[in-house]
This record gives C-alpha cells, structure tokens and sequence, in this order.
C-alpha cells in the first residue's frame, strides 16, 4: 500500500521526554487505532518543528500494520488537486481519491492561505468522510484562526463542527525538536 508518508519514522523513534506538553498515554492509545474504529478524528495542533508530522506518520504506520488503508497528503496538495479536478469536471472521481481509504492524514493545515473555492472543496471532502472516514489532521495554527487559513469564518466553522464532533486534539506546546541540538550547542536561546 502507497501511504506517500513525507518520511518513515515509527513511533518509537518519537521521544516523549522532549515534549512533555504530549501526553504519552494518549499517543499510546491512539496507536491501538481504536479511534478508526470509532471514526474518530485526531487533530495535532503545535508550532514548526514539535513533531506533529512525525506522529502523524507514526500514527499512519500502525494503522497500517493493522491492516488499514492510509493515505498522507498534505492540505496543500489536496487543495490543489480537488481544484484541479475540479476545472476538469472530475471532481467526483478525485474526491473518492481521498473518501476511499481508510484513514486519511491530511498535514500541514494553515501554513499557505486557502482560496474561497479551495476552502469550499476542503469542506465538500470534510462532509463527505464526516461520521465515516476518521482522518488525522495537523495545524500551526489554534482553531480560533482557522477562519483567516480558510479566508471564511463561515467556512471554517462548518469545517471544525464536523472535524470535532468526534475528535481527540494533541495541543502540543514546546520547543522545535529541529533546535534541539543548536539549544544543546548554545547556538540559540
Ligand atoms: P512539525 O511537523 O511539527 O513541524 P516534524 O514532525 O516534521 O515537525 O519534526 C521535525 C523533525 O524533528 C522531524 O525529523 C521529526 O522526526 C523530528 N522530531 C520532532 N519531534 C521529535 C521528537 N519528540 N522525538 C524525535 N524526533 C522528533
Ligand atoms: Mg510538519
């Protein structure tokens, strides 16, 4: 199966000891993939560099060895794609792209402003697996800017009322693991 993960990297390669703002235990429960099951949502939420692609992947691999589906994109390239299709009158075939597996990873949400029409596909793809498709999510930005990501209040509220109906969100607040060694150097404070 072809996640298209960004990097292979387990969850037991995540050190929890450097972001204690995680809760190790939850991590561990959500690597039973319960929450597939239940169709719940994982949303990960933190700044630049504080693992959040890296538990997403790790996620998406245990879902896969438990026999799911998994496909990572990035919301971005999403985006883009659904606009694309979208142009050439295949939307309907493209939005089955990403309703088909399993669990969906969709990362990087709110580093790149959305359109109105990117926005409008984003929540089409959002109703489309509510209550069905769980999906792992990952933002830099806290839910109360999610209208400025989406250009649209509106939109952006519709967008999180489904995404949290059923959810577990990873508030993870800390340092970059990417500074780590320049912090040990004493390169950067
Ligand atoms: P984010 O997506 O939040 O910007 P990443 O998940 O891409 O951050 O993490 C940046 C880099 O640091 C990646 O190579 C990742 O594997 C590594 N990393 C981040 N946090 C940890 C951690 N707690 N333990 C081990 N590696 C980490
Ligand atoms: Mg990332």
């Amino acid at each position: 199966a072809m996640a298209r993960f960004p990097f292979v990297k387990p969850l037991e390669t995540f050190d929890f000891a450097y972001q204690p703002s995680i809760d190790r235990k939850q991590v561990q429960t959500l690597a039973t993939c319960h929450f597939i099951e239940h169709g719940d949502n994982v949303l990960v939420l933190g700044p630049p560099g504080v693992g959040k692609t890296h538990l997403a992947v790790a996620l998406g691999l245990k879902a896969i060895e438990a026999g799911y589906r998994v496909l990572f994109t990035t919301a971005a390239s999403l985006i883009a794609a659904l606009t694309k299709a979208h142009a050439e009158g295949r939307l309907d075939e493209k939005l089955k792209i990403y309703t088909t597996p399993r669990l969906l990873i969709i990362d990087e949400i709110g580093y790149l402003p959305i359109e109105r029409q990117g926005a409008n596909l984003f929540f089409q793809l959002i109703s489309r697996r509510y209550e069905r498709g769980p999906m792992i999510l990952t933002s830099n930005q806290s839910f109360g800017a999610w209208g400025e990501v989406f250009g649209d209040r509106v939109i952006a509220t519709a967008i999180l009322d489904r995404l949290l109906h059923h959810a577990v969100t990873l508030n993870i607040r800390g340092n970059s693991y990417r500074l780590k060694e320049k912090l040990k150097a004493g390169l950067v404070r």
